[in-house]
């Protein structure tokens, strides 16, 4: 049985907000993000940095401890992080 997708997964709408995967765990929504760097400045364990457009990345994936403050203290819904050992969606 095929999965009925919502309205925000279609391919329509994530190529709109440019979504992309920054590990398998982390989604960015490039076009929500204002690169104001709060989650860089959150980060404990500092392993996001900003790209060349001001988009954060991850440095060290190794790193990440997955605790989800980046994600909390985005003031645009921008970065979502999965669970621990959970995984982002594809
Ligand atoms: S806190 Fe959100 S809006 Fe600001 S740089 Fe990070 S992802 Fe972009
Ligand atoms: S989930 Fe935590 S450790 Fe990983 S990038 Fe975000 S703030 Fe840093």
């Amino acid at each position: 049985m095929p999965i009925e997708l919502k309205p925000y997964e279609t391919p329509e709408f994530t190529k709109k907000v440019d979504r992309v995967n920054l590990s398998e765990f982390m989604t960015l929504y490039r076009n929500w993000c204002k690169s104001c760097g709060i989650c860089v400045e959150f980060c404990p364990v500092h392993c996001l940095s900003l790209d060349d457009d001001l988009k954060p990345y991850l440095n060290n994936v190794n790193a990440c401890t997955q605790c989800k403050i980046c994600d909390l203290r985005c003031p645009d819904l921008a970065l979502v992080v999965a669970g621990k050992d959970k995984k982002a969606k594809q």
